[in-house]
């Protein structure tokens, strides 16, 4: 049999926050090799929070819907990143764990799943040690955001196949798999020791074409998954003890009559117990009253909307996804159906190119004045993207450490404006209550 790998890199980063942060792509691959029989296949996450081989108590910390923070190690600030006021980090279990797991298993296929274009400095350090124990004896094999959006710079960073776009239809050839686009190809949740939560998508892609976003180049056409196989592995995971199920979908609300809406009557039907939480913004503007209180009896329990900004214009240049009124009665909705102010939040946007201060403030006190949270959204120029190729050129940016999101508002709006930006959101969140 083929022996093959799956990693979930470690990450480099000034702060790592686990909001149901969880390699999905990388354990639906792992599935589609493991349920071929024809793969011996093995998965290494340096980001497992409860994995055996961390021990530190903070490493595992999590609220009472199963986020918490990464506890990083120190290292060296790259030199690009002299600027920003901040200690650099590697997030993940130590290299020790992988090198001898792949030492003793010797994989003749390491597969990388690939997120944030500036997370890069992981990815390369996988390859390196990966060629450093099995030198030309191992095909790389990458995948993910970074290898879609710049095949050739993972190319660079030592890979021997990068695979851009979707994945299923080049690995069935690799490892001669039968593979069908109808197949319902699920995440291998059973790979963790302890699941705080499960991810889900009830949809691919987005219609929408939002300046500064990646979602069409990921996933070009947006279509509605296997509503069924994604209820019965919801069920299936409540029923062995998980909680919270976090939505991964892009565009949750579109088309919601054919997705979303029976999705929620059979959860309630079957009376599946959860806490539901949709970390990606939702389209705040088909939030009407029927949903919300469908939203409330599933069992949602956190709520994220996009607001991004609370100028007209910026709103259509953003893509005219939603407006101020249609967010404000969103947001009576979703009060009206029974949510806890606290638990709704409005991401808004600091950091675009030439966004003033007035904008972003103006943003987060309109949030505040209908009495929910604002969390800031930390613009981050993505290559490939209309907003992000024009940013990256106009900026001379010619190292993805600079587009984090940590790093490019210091860039736009200087370190002065960031810092009391994020103070006023503090303080005002602070002011929310219930
Ligand atoms: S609506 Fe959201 S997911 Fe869709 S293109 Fe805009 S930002 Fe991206």
């Amino acid at each position: 049999m083929i022996k093959a790998i799956v990693v979930n890199p470690p990450v480099y980063d000034f702060t790592l926050y686990d909001f149901w942060l969880k390699p999905y792509g990388a354990l639906r691959v792992y599935n589609f090799l493991k349920s071929s029989g024809k793969v011996d296949v093995s998965f290494f996450d340096f980001l497992d929070r409860y994995s055996p081989y961390v021990d530190s108590y903070g490493f595992r910390f999590k609220d009472e819907f199963g986020k918490g923070k990464f506890i990083g190690v120190e290292v060296e600030k790259p030199q690009i990143l002299s600027f920003v006021r901040r200690k650099f980090k590697r997030f993940g279990i130590p290299l020790e764990y992988y090198v001898r797991l792949i030492k003793g298993f010797k994989p003749e296929f390491v597969l990388i799943y690939t997120g944030m274009t500036y997370w890069y400095p992981g990815v390369k350090e996988v390859i390196e040690a990966t060629r450093n124990i099995l030198a030309n004896e191992v095909k790389i094999i990458t995948g993910g955001v970074l290898s879609t959006l710049l095949p050739e710079f993972v190319k660079e960073l030592g890979a021997d196949n990068v695979i851009s776009g979707e994945a299923f239809n080049p690995l069935s050839e690799i490892f001669d798999i039968k593979y069908r686009s109808d197949m319902a190809i699920l995440p291998s949740w059973s790979l963790y020791g302890y699941l705080p939560y499960i991810v889900i998508r009830l949809t691919e892609g987005c219609p929408f074409r939002c300046p500064y976003c990646a979602s069409y180049l990921l996933k070009p056409v947006f279509r509605i998954l296997d509503i069924e196989r994604v209820l019965r592995e919801v069920e299936r995971w409540t029923e062995k003890g998980v909680k919270n199920v976090a939505f991964y979908d892009d565009a949750l609300l579109v088309r919601k009559k054919d997705a979303f809406i029976p999705f929620l009557e059979k959860v309630i039907e079957r009376g599946i117990k959860a806490n539901f939480h949709t970390p990606n913004a939702l389209h705040a503007r088909f939030i009407d009253m029927d949903t919300a209180i469908l939203m409330k009896r599933a069992g949602f329990k956190t709520i994220y909307l996009g607001f991004e900004t609370s100028d007209e214009s910026k709103q259509r240049e953003l893509g005219g996804k939603v407006y101020t009124n249609e967010f404000d009665r969103a947001v009576g909705n979703l009060l009206k159906a029974g949510f806890e102010r606290k638990n709704i939040t409005a991401y808004i946007f600091m950091g675009l190119p030439e966004m003033s201060i007035d904008e972003v403030e103006n943003a987060l006190y309109h949030v505040n004045s209908l009495g929910i949270k604002a969390m800031l959204s930390e613009y981050s120029p993505i290559p490939g993207t209309p907003l992000g190729d024009r940013t990256i050129k106009e900026y001379n940016i010619d190292d993805l450490l600079l587009t984090n999101c940590s790093v490019f508002p210091l860039i736009s709006m200087g370190y002065e404006a960031v810092q009391y930006l994020k103070h006023l959101k503090n303080r005002l969140n602070a002011s929310v209550n219930e």
